[in-house]
């Protein structure tokens, strides 16, 4: 049997303020202003010059601003989804890290290398995935259900990861999860309602959901979308699975951010509609500059806005930011030991599946799913 909580999400209400600004506005209010001409050239110097200095790496992920994407690749830094942020983090050998996206990540990075110091633009960038998933709540939801294996996504927060028998990303999930339903286990699956539908649907499992979902991938439109696919007949569509089902169902391939990126690279398509954040459309431009990309439709942040698919926690990461990681020490991230080794061990058994497993995952990507990318 195979259930869906109705747990609301709380995401836009706890953070509001006086004003009545929902945390979304607040964000979009922090988003830093673009720098331009001899200022920006002198930020740019002036990070390359400290990233040295304070023998630090910055790390970012795809859907942060291009300049910050470009800079981490030009200084020896690294650009991908939010696990491989963290497990190039853990390599390198700096002893400070500079994460460039949302809160979760920089403390995966922590998590993953308790050794080094690891900075944020801006602390308060976060992600609706982890604002709508509370540890406490989380906690009373994990009671009612002992029976249930936990397995929650990476957008969640050290606090909930503490909680959590596995750790997934969405590169990872069908294969551990279909793995879990051989070994006869249910599943207590959060925050991603709509990632957990697939991979459910996908791999049949007894999965309970946690009801969370991403602001950006929820918007997505598939009446919109089929009507943008009938004006691009021969476009291959690229679709993230934290989308809704109508979306999902349209897709030539789904996928994470990275299989999504493989895909645009590999496909013998001339136009893809991405239906992700458009932050991603930089890193697809560079390594495909031949390829026509269409962002897909999404109701976005106005009535005018066709085609606004960006995270506002994203956003907020500017070089300016960046900048006073490494000039004032500033965003860094502190997570409590005993929370961050029960958080460690999640993530460890994930990592090692990933890494004992490789003919498991090629069959989950190519076997018994028939639309996923290989991420
Ligand atoms: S794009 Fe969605 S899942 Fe990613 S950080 Fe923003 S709100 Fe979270």
């Amino acid at each position: 049997m195979t259930s869906t909580v109705s747990k609301s999400i709380a995401f836009d209400y706890p953070q509001q303020n006086a004003a009545g600004a929902t945390c979304t506005a607040q964000a979009w209010a922090k988003t830093p202003p673009q720098l331009h001409g001899t200022e920006k050239a002198a930020v740019i110097a002036r990070i390359k010059q400290l990233l040295i200095e304070k023998d630090a790496a910055l790390v970012a992920h795809y859907y942060v601003d291009g300049d910050i994407q470009d800079l981490a690749i030009e200084t020896g830094g690294f650009v991908s989804d939010s696990l491989e942020m963290a497990r190039f983090g853990k390599n390198h050998p700096a002893k400070n890290l500079i994460v460039a996206g949302v809160r979760f990540m920089g403390e995966s990075a922590k998590i993953l290398s308790p050794e080094k110091r690891v900075f944020m633009p801006d602390l308060e960038a976060t992600c609706s995935l982890d604002l709508g998933c509370e540890a406490s709540d989380f906690a009373a939801f994990r009671a009612m259900h002992p029976d249930r294996t936990v397995v929650v996504y990476a957008n969640t927060s050290a606090a909930v990861k503490a909680q959590a028998d596995w750790m997934v990303t969405s590169s990872c999930a069908l294969a551990i999860v279909h793995q879990l339903k051989l070994e006869g286990k249910k599943i207590l699956w959060a925050p991603d309602r709509h990632l957990g539908r697939y991979i459910q649907e996908q791999t049949g499992a007894d999965m309970l959901l946690w009801n969370g979902a991403c602001i950006v991938h929820d918007e997505f439109k598939a009446v919109e979308l089929e009507m943008l696919m009938a004006a691009h007949p021969d476009a291959m569509v690229l679709v993230h699975p934290e989308s809704p089902q109508a979306v999902v169902d349209l897709a030539d391939v789904v996928g994470s951010t990275s299989a999504m990126i493989k895909a645009v690279v590999e496909g013998t398509a001339t136009e893809y509609i991405v239906a992700t954040d458009n932050g991603i459309l930089h890193r697809m431009r560079q390594l495909a500059p031949n390829k026509v990309l269409i962002e897909a439709p999404s109701a976005g942040n106005s009535a005018t806005c066709k085609s606004c698919a960006h995270c506002p926690w994203m956003a907020m990461n500017g070089l300016q930011g960046i900048l006073n990681c490494l000039e004032n020490a500033s965003g860094e991230i502190f997570i409590d030991e005993p929370v961050r080794v029960k958080a460690l061990g999640c993530i460890d058994r994930m990592l090692d599946f990933t890494k004992n497993h490789p003919d498991l995952l090629a069959q989950a990507q190519h076997g018994f799913v028939k639309n996923i990318g290989v991420a």
